[in-house]
């Protein structure tokens, strides 16, 4: 009984987080990534952010 409860507030959960972040947070700009966090441009072949850091999980 009481796992199953726990399995419930596991699944809310991970569900949640996907709804906020999504599989890639680049914002897509004509050929250019955009990062989401801080408006840098990237090339589309840009896996993390050169300015701040950032990078899809
Ligand atoms: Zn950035």
């Amino acid at each position: 009984m009481a796992s199953a409860q726990h399995d419930d507030l596991f699944d809310q959960f991970l569900t949640q987080r996907g709804h906020e972040t999504g599989p890639a947070g680049w914002v897509t700009e004509y050929n250019k990534k955009q990062c989401p966090e801080c408006g840098g441009l990237h090339d589309r072949s840009a896996t993390e952010c050169g300015v701040c850091g950032w990078h899809p999980r």
